[in-house]
């Protein structure tokens, strides 16, 4: 492969929300060009959703659209497989299947795609997969190396940046709604966005379960369970238990049809009292009115509690 002349496409979509930094930073020090497809919006939506099974996730939908608006624009586009970080460390069964999906789904086309594999349990862990995807891009060792030790350092510091935000947020006078979602879902313009919108026009501060210390959220989903094995639903279990004192209601946000978040959400409803909760799941024909209307009684619910209405 010759590294000069190469671009490589992002899609805006699922790991996206996790990698960006990591990924950009990677390309970057190795001095190869990256585009990112544009922020979701309807024309994304609906064209994933075509080229998507009726069964997918809305996650996986939006994630073909963003893979097809990239088609024809870049030499390869990422396609990560990330399984695991360990026992009990598991990533969503789409994150496995992801980069055989999406050649299946665009072997009609000439787009090249790229990819990497994190399988702990399998003994590939993230430094090998990407120093293997530097040397596929013909990269010297020593700068494959070089680059991703930057990329981990400046995604760390990103984190930390977040996660110092939703502290300054905590310590703010008004009513905290904490939102539990994959980031992807919490971030995307056409899923979390238009909620964290609403509450911040209604005058509710917005907090992130899934911007805490990621360490010690893994710890902490222990007491709601010890044995939920997908890494990200942990995140998320500690990070409502490292959070939930601060807010004053939590809102489980979620795409329709999520198989971990539907049994996940379904523990955090029977184990975490004495908080107001909302399960709202979201598909692609949610109007934002059927939502809003959601909120506003939830709103009401959380008011009414504290006696304020
Ligand atoms: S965790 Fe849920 S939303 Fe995310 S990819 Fe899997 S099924 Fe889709």
């Amino acid at each position: 492969m010759e590294k000069q002349s190469i671009k490589i496409g992002l899609p805006r979509a699922m790991l996206y929300y996790r990698y960006s930094v990591l990924w950009t930073t990677f390309f970057q020090e190795l001095e190869i060009e990256t585009v990112v497809s544009e922020p979701t919006n309807r024309d994304v939506l609906d064209r994933g959703t075509a080229l998507a099974i009726d069964e997918a996730c809305l996650s996986l939908k939006i994630y073909l659209g963003h893979v097809d608006a990239l088609v024809g624009k870049c030499d390869y586009i990422l396609l990560p497989r990330v399984s695991n970080f360990g026992f009990h460390r598991n990533m969503c069964t789409r994150f496995e299947a992801m980069p055989d999906l999406v050649r299946n789904v665009f072997r009609g086309t000439d787009q090249k795609f790229l990819s990497y594999d994190v399988d702990v349990l399998a003994k590939k862990n993230e430094e090998d997969a990407f120093l293997e995807l530097g040397l596929e891009l013909g990269c010297p060792v020593k700068a494959v190396k070089r680059a991703y030790k930057l990329a981990k350092k400046n995604s760390a510091a990103q984190h930390k940046v977040r996660v110092q935000k939703q502290e300054a947020l905590s310590r703010r006078e008004g009513m905290k709604v904490l939102i539990a979602a994959h980031s992807y879902v919490a971030e995307d313009p056409f899923m979390g966005k238009p909620v964290t919108d609403y509450l911040r026009q209604n005058g509710v501060i917005p907090l992130r379960a899934d911007l805490t210390d990621l360490d010690g959220a893994l710890k902490r989903s222990q007491a709601l369970s010890p044995t939920c094995k997908w890494e990200i639903s942990r995140e998320i279990l500690g990070g409502i238990q490292l959070r939930k004192d601060e807010a004053d209601g939590i809102i489980l946000l979620s795409a329709f049809p999520c198989g971990p978040d539907a049994m996940v959400n379904e523990l955090i409803l029977r184990r975490v009292k004495g908080i107001p909760m909302l399960n709202l799941v979201l598909d692609a024909q949610s109007g934002t009115a059927g939502v809003e209307t959601r909120l506003e009684s939830f709103i009401d619910i959380i008011r009414f509690k504290e006696g304020i209405l």
